[in-house]
């Protein structure tokens, strides 16, 4: 029988307003999934702003808890995880947000950002295998080390530094990646070659993706289902071709009207990022040919 990965039961969030609960926002209502551990996807989460989505993101990742129902990692629940299982968690449930700086203290370099999760979670066996496991994980996202490993937050660009996030979470091996927006600040140039390296991340080492957008027109390229939300509620779900061909909640309509319907037609991910791709994002962000 095969395993749970994740299962999310019932899961409501209320946040609390001053005393007066009249002052509660529900910003989750009842929201349910289940992913398993032996069919890696991409799942989207689709809403317009204010629908949930970051706070599905923040309880998955246990910066919150569910204010009734509960969340379950591998059957346990996130909540009562202790020593070694909670590291596991920690390890195998990464994060990108939609801000590529956030995670950046502007004096460290690059380096540092990657030597962090290295050393904490104990990945490498010597300072050798360390870089080997960080020039890896950049080329993997189309980066090349040389180009960034010494660099300072600022001397990089959005799109790199968010390449910078996605080779991060990689890094750690991940069995579920929570993209939260990861190209919404990103510009559009370079959109598609940082969704590629998600999908790649996917297709590669077997890592579900949870990507949690505004925006169908990624999603239809991106993920396998999807799940819409609309102030809370899941108003549908389904897989993602029919749901954007043929969407059934007049929310959701509203939504993939506002799809320009001639870049759906070619799909992302059935190409791969060329490595040496050049770092000046202009062409880094082309069509590949
Ligand atoms: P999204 O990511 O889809 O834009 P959020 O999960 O951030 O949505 O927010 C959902 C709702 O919950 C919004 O109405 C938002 O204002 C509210 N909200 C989010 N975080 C808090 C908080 N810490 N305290 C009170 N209300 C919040
Ligand atoms: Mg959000």
């Amino acid at each position: 029988m095969s395993k749970n990965l994740l299962e999310i039961k019932n899961v409501t969030k209320v946040y609390q307003r001053g005393l007066l609960s009249s002052h509660a926002k529900v910003a989750l209502k009842e929201f349910s999934l289940t992913l398993k551990e032996d069919e890696p996807t991409i799942l989207t989460v689709a809403g317009e702003s204010g629908s949930g989505k970051t706070t599905l993101a923040m309880l998955l990742l246990g910066f919150i808890t569910p204010t009734t129902g509960e969340i379950l990692y591998k059957g346990q629940n996130i909540v009562s995880l202790r020593g070694p299982d909670r590291i596991a968690y920690r390890r195998e449930v990464q994060a990108v947000f939609q801000d590529p700086f956030a995670v950046f203290n502007p004096f460290y370099t690059v380096d540092h950002l990657l030597t962090v999760p290295i050393k904490q979670f104990k990945l490498a066996k010597s300072g050798r295998d360390a870089r080997n496991k960080m020039d890896e994980a950049l080329n993997a996202v189309g980066l090349r080390p040389e180009d960034v490993l010494g660099r300072f937050p600022h001397q990089l660009s959005g799109g790199q530094r968010q390449r910078i996030n996605v080779a991060r979470a990689l890094m750690l091996k991940p069995r579920l990646l929570i993209a939260d927006e990861p190209v919404s600040m990103v510009d559009a140039s370079l959109r598609a070659n940082i969704l590629e390296s998600l999908r790649n991340m996917h297709r590669d080492h077997g890592v579900t993706i949870i990507y949690i957008t505004h925006d169908l027109t990624t999603a239809y390229h991106v993920a396998d289902s999807i799940t819409v939300l609309y102030r809370g509620d899941v108003v549908e779900k389904g897989d993602v071709e029919s749901v954007i061909r043929n969407p059934q909640h007049a929310y959701t309509r509203l939504l993939v009207d506002s799809i320009p319907w001639p870049n759906l037609d070619q799909k992302w991910g059935q190409h791969s990022i060329r490595s040496q791709a050049s770092q000046d994002e202009f062409h880094a962000g082309a069509p590949t040919p």
